[in-house]
């Protein structure tokens, strides 16, 4: 009598329905199931926990059971046309005795007589190797060695064409390939983890390791016949109707580590433990990737900063207070908000650099912005608009604050020392966004009316008016 133990190993149980979800079939769609009358379809024969032909002649595994619920959404039956092999299910797609492929990847080669759905199955591939080996990291640490392939699988496609240097070795199925490496004969074996850890436990290998992963995944989906596109249209709504719920009750139903009784526990663990270093050095190198996500986001931070910033001053550099200045025009024409521009420029600062020098005059343009900077409100814009000229955008702010506030920044810094320079002064120019001006005019405005205090003897704020 053979009892099985069985331990979960991806995590909780979910609850959901055996439902299957409704779909909605075009008409098109409908009366060519129901003209078909039934699905063929062919499968992986050797191929779990993914699929497989039990002793009794059903289909077994994942596959299976998504089977039986897309056969409940599209109310067809599907059933099974029995092969030995692989290559005779392919051969019996292409031959046409079957309608569909279960569950296979999409490659070149078979888009030649195939359709595709979206993918209903992700699985990592993994490579398996003796215990002896230490750590495998993907296909290119095989360069040089031998890994055993099955004949028109996915692999030997890709690792021909992408690692020319691995040795591959033909073998007639996967516990064909362990059996081999677990004798020395053959460095390493791949497929995806859900069906190494399952085969592993089968065969009772007592030293093999899950050595790496690949760069490699499968992306599973069904094949409909190619000159079959209304099942194609029919099948890919069923594939998209997938409940999470359900996709991963099926996962989890054969992603189970089963062994027998009598059998070698040592095994078990050994399965277990391969597959906890694996993800503890997947979860290894997500921390350093972290690690270098957030240094790249430190960077990009300061970039955006740079990109924003005067980097004399340290205030915002025109294009920031021209973008600010949008959206601060955008926001008071909106909700009907006042908003004020504040434009000041040094006086006679010219000769601040011609007397001390062009060093000392950046010293004050420092000590000037920063004077301003301490004495305008957050939410006040402040911004280097060019030389030795600043602007300030005022939201909430109406002429007359304003105004109040240009005479309070021509007074601090009239007043601020400078050491051997002594002092400057600076003019102003005021204005209040109207009803009819734009962005641009109001710039022009607040230009306008500093032009007139620089007229009226500089050191003085003057507020725009239209008749300037
Ligand atoms: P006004 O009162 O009419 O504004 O006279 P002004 O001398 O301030 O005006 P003018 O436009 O003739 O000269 C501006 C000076 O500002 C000339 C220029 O060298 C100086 N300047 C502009 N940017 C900088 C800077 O980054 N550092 C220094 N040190 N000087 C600057
Ligand atoms: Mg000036
Ligand atoms: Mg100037």
């Amino acid at each position: 009598m053979r009892s099985f133990v069985s331990i979960l190993v991806l995590g909780v149980l979910v609850a959901g329905s055996a439902r299957a979800q409704t779909i909605v079939l075009s008409e098109t769609e409908r009366n060519h199931l129901r003209d078909k009358g039934r699905i063929t379809m062919c499968v992986g024969p050797h191929w779990m926990p993914y699929e497989s032909i039990d002793e009794r002649g059903r289909h077994i595994g994942m596959a299976a059971d998504f089977m039986d619920l897309f056969s409940l959404m599209l109310g067809v039956s599907i059933d099974l046309v029995p092969t030995k092999a692989w290559i005779e299910s392919l051969d019996n797609v292409r031959g046409k005795t079957c309608d569909i492929m279960s569950l296979l990847n999409k490659t070149a080669d078979r888009s030649a007589y195939l359709n595709f759905t979206d993918t209903y199955l992700n699985a990592v591939v993994v490579l398996v190797s003796r215990d002896d080996v230490v750590f495998l990291d993907g296909f290119k640490d095989l360069k040089g060695r031998t890994l055993g392939v099955i004949k028109g699988y996915v692999y030997e496609s890709h690792i021909r064409d992408n690692y020319p240097d691995v040795r591959l070795v033909y073998v007639d199925n996967l516990q064909d390939a362990l059996k081999r490496v677990s004798r020395g004969e053959i460095f390493a074996a791949v497929d995806s983890l859900f069906i190494l850890t399952y085969q592993m436990q089968q065969l009772g290998l007592s030293n093999l390791i899950i050595a790496g992963q690949t760069d490699f995944s499968h992306a599973l989906r069904v094949g409909v016949r190619k000159d079959d596109p209304v099942l194609l249209s029919a099948m890919q709504k069923a594939v998209r109707a997938i409940d999470p719920v359900q996709r991963n009750e099926i996962l989890q139903r054969w992603f189970t580590v089963r062994f027998a009784h009598g059998t070698d526990y040592s095994i078990l663990w050994k399965v277990l433990g391969s597959v906890a270093l694996l993800l503890a050095f997947l979860g290894y190198r997500f921390v350093v990737q972290k690690r270098f996500n957030t240094q790249l986001q430190a960077k990009n931070t300061q970039l955006v900063h740079l990109s924003q910033t005067d980097p004399l001053t340290g205030i915002y550099n025109r294009l920031k207070v021209d973008a600010m200045l949008e959206r601060e025009f955008e926001r008071a024409r909106r909700y009907e908000r006042s908003l004020s521009v504040v434009m000041f420029d040094l006086d006679f600062f010219k000769q601040v650099n011609d007397t001390h020098g062009h060093q000392a005059g950046d010293r004050v343009l420092i000590d000037a912005a920063a004077l301003v900077r301490d004495n305008i409100r957050t939410h006040d814009i402040f911004g280097r608009w060019g030389g030795e000229e600043f602007l300030i955008l005022c939201p909430e702010t109406d002429e007359q604050g304003a105004q109040q506030l240009a005479e309070h920044l021509r007074a601090k810094l009239e007043s601020m020392g400078l050491g051997e320079i002594g002092s400057i002064t600076a003019s102003f120019g005021a204005t209040q966004l109207g009803k009819t001006e734009d962005a641009k005019r109001l710039i022009g405005n607040a230009d306008t009316a500093l032009y007139q205090a620089k007229q009226d003897g500089r050191n003085c704020v003057r507020v725009y008016k239209p008749t300037f």
